[in-house]
């Protein structure tokens, strides 16, 4: 069937590497072309065709309040008039930085950067210049930004393409990260071991979030610590996907954990470009031009980008904002549970704040390899199922869920109802072809 969207996606591929501008954006793991975006207004998105759907995407994690939330396009209208970039300090960069220090406690002081790529590679920088050390460790599954010394086991997009690894990394620069299965303390500990005194840093998704949502196993966050204090080297929390989307402090809070290094990005932009590095003041501080440790960006800190995300974090630091985020998630949960128990389907539904996740073929998933034997077709079924529907969800059954402020118990009621009637057409289509 030819729509706007399809005609759009041909011609996008002429001037734009398979058509779009990040890969799991193609559609490509469900058979499919990518819906164009005409416009978002609160929990819905519509397309160029005209077809509107309720949006559990929310631009990958950031828009946790919303599409066009009328706070925070005010304040950008405001901010447009006074000028958009000056690359000089604002108050609005303090403001920000205040904001996100007194929502995350551990994070003494911070480096606001455009991307969360850009905030782990500066991260990561950073562990290795404190600790004078190289080797970093990583698990698989994880997916820290396309910074080379991440490219390895990393997560949805690389594993929804069936990428190993991507030409263009230099051997020479991945052979300093080593690859842990997630939730595995033993195989941190013996990795430790083995390489003693050369590890810097021990990056995590304190709740992973790019291999489908998995959660940490009990007190698992809290060996790494300790191990971390062992062997001298720094806990990094790659909070990109969680800060202020699991809780109002992220992970960190909701764990009792306090790493060395938080990494931020997605919603601390509130729909912008941002990202940000930050934690104790001993290593912090070792940034240019206080230290010697080199990172800057044109456009870091930038007045429309920060005032996005400031207004989002000071509506995301009222009480009530994540006791309804919350309620909202934890109702759709049990929901979706409720819905795979009846129809007999092997599943693993997690949550925490205003993320949560569905693996459906599997019941204990814990790790990458357990993830893997999810079942694809049936996600890709539900999938279309679901748009049929009008609901969005991404396109890889290896991403998470986004609930925002704006959902209604309508539309709640509504997604209900279209996994409800999408679920048997998915597994009646499996039944089907085999
Ligand atoms: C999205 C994400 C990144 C990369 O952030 P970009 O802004 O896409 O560069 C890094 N880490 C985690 C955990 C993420 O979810």
């Amino acid at each position: 069937m030819t729509t706007k969207s399809s005609e759009f996606f041909q011609r996008s591929k002429y001037t734009i590497p398979g058509g779009v501008n990040s890969p799991v954006r193609a559609f490509k793991s469900v058979g499919s072309n990518p819906l164009f975006i005409s416009h978002g207004k609160g929990s819905h998105i519509t397309d160029i065709d005209d077809k509107t759907y309720i949006d559990y995407v929310g631009s990958w994690g950031p828009l946790i309040l919303g599409h066009a939330y009328p706070p925070v396009i005010q304040a950008l209208e405001e901010q447009l008039h006074k000028g958009i970039s000056f690359g000089a300090p604002t108050t609005l960069e303090c403001e920000l930085t205040e904001q996100v220090r007194k929502m995350m406690p551990s994070i003494d002081m911070l480096r606001l950067v455009n991307s969360g790529t850009e905030a782990t590679m500066s991260a990561i920088r950073l562990a290795r210049a404190y600790t004078n050390k190289d080797t970093i460790i990583k698990f698989a599954g994880c997916y820290h930004g396309h910074a080379e010394s991440f490219l390895v086991q990393a997560g949805s997009g690389v594993m929804t393409l069936g990428l190993p690894d991507s030409p263009g990394v230099p051997k020479d620069f991945t052979k300093h990260t080593l690859v842990a299965p997630y939730n595995d303390i033993e195989a941190v500990r013996s990795l430790l071991e083995n390489n003693q005194d050369k590890v810097a840093a021990i990056i995590i998704e304190p709740i992973a979030g790019n291999m489908g949502m998995i959660l940490p196993k009990p007190n698992f966050l809290q060996q790494l610590r300790s191990l971390c204090d062992q062997h001298g080297c720094l806990l990094i929390f790659d909070e990109v996907m969680t800060g202020f989307r699991v809780s109002p402090g992220g992970a960190s809070e909701l764990f009792h954990v306090d790493p060395d290094l938080i990494t931020l990005g997605k919603v601390i932009g509130g729909g912008l470009p941002v990202g940000a590095y930050g934690g104790r003041e001993d290593i912090m501080s070792l940034i240019a031009p206080l230290g010697n440790v080199y990172q800057a960006g044109t456009l870091s800190g930038n007045p429309l980008a920060t005032t996005a995300g400031l207004t989002t974090l000071k509506i995301l630091s009222q009480p009530q904002t994540f006791s309804q985020l919350t309620q909202k998630t934890t109702w759709i949960v049990n929901e979706l549970k409720d819905l795979f128990e009846k129809a007999s389907v092997p599943h693993q539904v997690n949550m925490a704040g205003a993320m949560f996740g569905f693996f459906l073929g599997v019941d204990s998933v814990y790790d990458f390899t357990t993830a893997s034997k999810l079942n694809k077709d049936l996600f890709t079924n539900l999938f279309h199922a679901l748009l049929q529907e009008g609901v969005y969800i991404a396109p890889s059954p290896f991403e998470a869920l986004f609930m925002s402020l704006s959902h209604t118990d309508e539309d709640l009621e509504h997604t209900k109802q279209a996994f409800a009637k999408a679920l048997p057409i998915a597994l009646d289509a499996i039944h089907k072809s085999s």
